[in-house]
């Protein structure tokens, strides 16, 4: 046997937890190197009755990838990319192993492709993700306004299946019943959060890359001038390939704060000058497209815009071309790796301290409701928090920051409260994130019976002996044997 199965000592405990710093335990570890060591790590858990939580590049934000005990399968060794794009009925394909990381697949692609002729759109900020994860949490991105979904970018997946083989399966392949309407079987897994196995390969579908880019900062003195504009590009719309506004980001002044404060220790944005004091928040957008002169034309109605805003050209920076872009992108970034920071220091002091934060869509909510509504449920719980997220698609993110374990307590219970709100009102309280296990209790209070069963019978289809991520969106340890 070529497999390595390690026992879970203290040279592995970081592999316990995840960025949104739920921890758990595990018996072993195994970093599997290809199929053929995934099937014999299988084997022998499944002969040993132990259950396996699949990880990625643990940058996930509801402990998808954290161990409710049993074994540890990380995937960040199975990490090669095909050497070519496959040409095949117009589109552009891209083999990879899970592991491979979003910089890695990107650097890759710019070898095999050339600079700046192909990507592979999904985006969700963070470089480390592996495409495994990326794809099993369906999350999205800044730029999922204009490029949409992650699952329109995915072709294909391996995956190994229930009787212990590799299979395959394409898009628009074989239809499944789910939820009561037929999908397309790829999609169960897209987003399935590792709960129906463990995907092997994927084929991703890569677009031509925009040729020119720009990204842009527009700060306001005032935070209702900054929503206005905001909301405004926003019912403006995306454009198109020749020039479009695909990343729409709000930030508010707290969050420039907290990112700020990290700043110096940020080797790639601690050269960016200071945001001013008196600039209460910002929008962070990025244009791509095939024309310079169009691209061009967009930023300056955005300027005028702006303007007409209060917001001075002084007041902008600007940057072009992917260095630049980048750049900016990386000050964006930088918001939720700050709060991610914060909580990981006091959940040091404090063990049981998890990320708390939002990933809602309100229900006809505009971003200036949704802003004014945080602001409120924060002050009325008398806690601190931050606001930032993605104003095109209309979902902004509430990060609460507690400085205690009592705020900690109640900000748990805030997120509760206003997670419940959207869902009563219409709206859609779990986005991009997932729910993993630091949102599953929330997740089984807001679905009906019904939702909770049907997901249970589909697990119970494809996984029987329940092995695949126990703890992971629905609690099946409290399933009764069939
Ligand atoms: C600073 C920061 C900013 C972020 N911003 C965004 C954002 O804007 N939008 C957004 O959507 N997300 C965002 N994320 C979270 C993002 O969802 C994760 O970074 C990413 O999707 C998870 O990838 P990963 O490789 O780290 O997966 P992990 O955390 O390792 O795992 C995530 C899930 O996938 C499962 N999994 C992993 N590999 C496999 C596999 N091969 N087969 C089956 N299941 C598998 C795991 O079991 C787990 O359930 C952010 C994260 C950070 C840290």
């Amino acid at each position: 046997m070529n497999m390595k199965i390690f026992p879970m000592d203290e040279k592995y405990q970081d592999y316990l937890t995840d960025e949104s710093c739920c921890s758990g335990s595990a018996e072993s570890i195994s970093f599997p190197e290809s199929e053929e060591q995934i099937r014999e790590i299988c084997q022998s858990m499944r002969h040993q009755g132990t259950s396996v939580t699949l990880q990625g590049g643990r940058t996930g934000i509801v402990g998808g990838a954290v161990p409710e005990g049993g074994h540890v399968m990380n995937l960040s060794k199975m990490n090669s990319v095909a050497d070519c794009v496959q040409v095949q009925g117009g589109r552009n394909l891209l083999k990879v192993e899970p592991g491979v990381t979003l910089l890695d697949l990107q650097k890759q692609i710019r070898k095999i492709s050339g600079p700046g002729k192909l990507c592979w759109p999904p985006d969700p900020t963070e470089p480390t993700a592996s495409i495994g994860g990326i794809i099993s949490s369906g999350a999205k991105g800044c730029s999922s306004w204009y490029y949409g979904e992650t699952a329109s970018y995915v072709e294909a997946l391996r995956y190994l299946d229930s009787n212990g083989e590799f299979r395959e399966i394409t898009r628009g392949e074989k239809s499944l019943l789910f939820h009561g309407t037929y999908i397309d079987e790829i999609d169960l897994l897209i987003g399935g959060e590792g709960i129906y196995g463990v995907i092997t390969e994927a084929t991703l579908k890569l677009v031509p890359a925009p040729s020119v880019l720009w990204g842009i900062c527009f700060f306001f003195r005032d935070r209702n001038d900054c929503l206005a504009f905001g909301e405004q590009m926003r019912v403006r719309g995306t454009g198109d390939d020749v020039s479009a506004v695909t990343v729409l980001e709000y930030i508010d002044r707290k969050s420039i704060d907290i990112a700020e404060k990290q700043k110096p220790h940020m080797t790639n944005i601690r050269d960016l000058p200071d945001v001013p004091s008196e600039m209460q928040a910002m929008v962070f957008c990025e244009i791509h497209g095939s024309s310079e002169q169009a691209v061009e034309e967009r930023a300056g109605m955005l300027l005028e815009l702006s303007e007409n805003h209060r917001c001075s050209p002084e007041d902008t920076w600007a940057m072009t071309g992917e260095y630049g872009v980048e750049k900016l992108r990386a000050f964006r970034h930088a918001v939720p790796e700050s709060v991610n920071m914060h909580i990981r220091s006091l959940s040091a002091e404090h063990p049981g301290i998890m990320k708390l934060g939002t990933d809602m869509m309100m229900k006809g909510y505009t971003s200036i409701d949704a802003v004014d509504m945080y602001e409120n449920q924060l002050r009325q719980a008398g806690l601190e928090g931050c606001i930032f997220g993605h104003m095109g698609s209309g979902h902004l993110h509430m990060n609460i920051l507690p400085k205690d374990i009592d705020e900690y307590h109640r900000g748990r219970e805030l997120l509760a409260h206003v997670t419940l709100g959207c869902s009563q009102r219409g709206g859609r309280a779990f986005t991009e994130h997932g729910i993993g296990k630091v949102k599953r209790e929330m997740y089984a209070a807001l679905s009906g019976k019904q939702n909770i069963d049907e997901i249970c019978r589909k697990k119970r289809e494809l996984d029987p002996e329940l092995m695949w991520n126990p703890g992971n969106v629905v609690d099946f340890s409290l399933l009764e044997d069939p």
